[in-house]
């Protein structure tokens, strides 16, 4: 079997699959970089799938914390592995967008799955989810409930800063004026969907489209992005695990092309 480590700047993602290339096992530890989720999330996997280290022929290390896992045999950027681990779960995707942690990217891909450009934002929080963690903890809400709350939205507050710093003082000023909860939520949406757009438009998009990354999870930030695209997302419950899943494909074609 090959694994596919994805260590990122919040959350560390394993893969695991077989020889033929099936998907045996997800894990998913919350906590990335420099801390021991890499290794827990390894333990995970390997108990999901009642496998032992010993069994894995190959691994491919991705994210922003990759070069951190020194037992990989590949490392290899995000952007390749969202591209292949999405063609995977939708083989004829064109355009992926990866929300993490800590920035903001969108990958077109040619028609035979290989990536033609790519745009991203890793320079503000703005338009990534640290800005809705932040803005969960403001609003004392969980992060996997901010998407239900924005769909309950009838009315959608305008978040109009473009920091996150900026924009935490207004959502406290809004919550002082007694600006609805939900509608509040609602326009943190808003106002992530229309930073990801303007990247996205940047690139031009292509059908079909998907989401990738944690904040894919967020089904008000999926409504919001496909009404400032005015196209449908797919939407896969293993989107934050694109990363993993592309690098253990990809542990998997190097290790074949480097013994046949
Ligand atoms: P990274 O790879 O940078 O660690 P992820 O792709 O794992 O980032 O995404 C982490 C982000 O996803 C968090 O900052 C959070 O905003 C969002 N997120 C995580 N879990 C959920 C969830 N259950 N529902 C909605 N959003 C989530």
């Amino acid at each position: 079997m090959y694994l596919g480590i994805d260590i990122g700047s919040t959350t560390s993602k394993c893969a695991l699959i077989s020889q033929e290339g099936e998907l045996l096992a997800l894990s998913l530890v919350v906590g990335g970089i420099g801390t021991g989720g890499p290794e827990e999330a390894l333990a995970k996997v390997l108990e999901e799938a009642g496998a032992s280290r010993e069994q894995i022929i190959a691994v491919a290390a991705t994210g922003y914390g990759r070069a951190s896992w020194t037992d990989s045999d590949y490392q290899v950027s995000e952007l390749t592995c969202h591209g292949i681990g999405g063609r995977f779960v939708f083989p004829e995707l064109r355009t992926l967008i990866d929300i993490g942690g800590q920035d903001a990217k969108v990958v077109a891909l040619n028609e035979d799955g290989t990536m033609a450009e790519f745009l991203m934002n890793d320079k503000c929080a703005a338009g990534t989810g640290r800005f809705l963690d932040v803005m969960a903890n403001i609003l004392r809400l969980d992060i996997d409930s901010l998407g239900e709350e924005a769909l309950s939205a009838q009315e959608h507050a305008r978040i109009s800063s473009t920091c996150t710093v900026f924009a935490e003082s207004e959502v406290i000023s809004q919550l002082a004026k007694g600006v609805e909860r939900k509608a509040i939520v609602a326009g943190i949406c808003d106002s992530v969907a229309a930073r990801t757009a303007t990247l996205a438009k940047r690139i031009g998009i292509k059908e079909p489209v998907c989401m990738s990354g944690g904040v894919a999870r967020n089904s008000g930030v999926r409504a919001a992005l496909e009404k400032a695209l005015g196209v449908s997302l797919l939407y896969s419950p293993q989107c934050q695990h694109f990363g993993a899943i592309g690098a253990a494909i990809y542990a998997m074609r190097k290790t074949k092309k480097a013994t046949n």
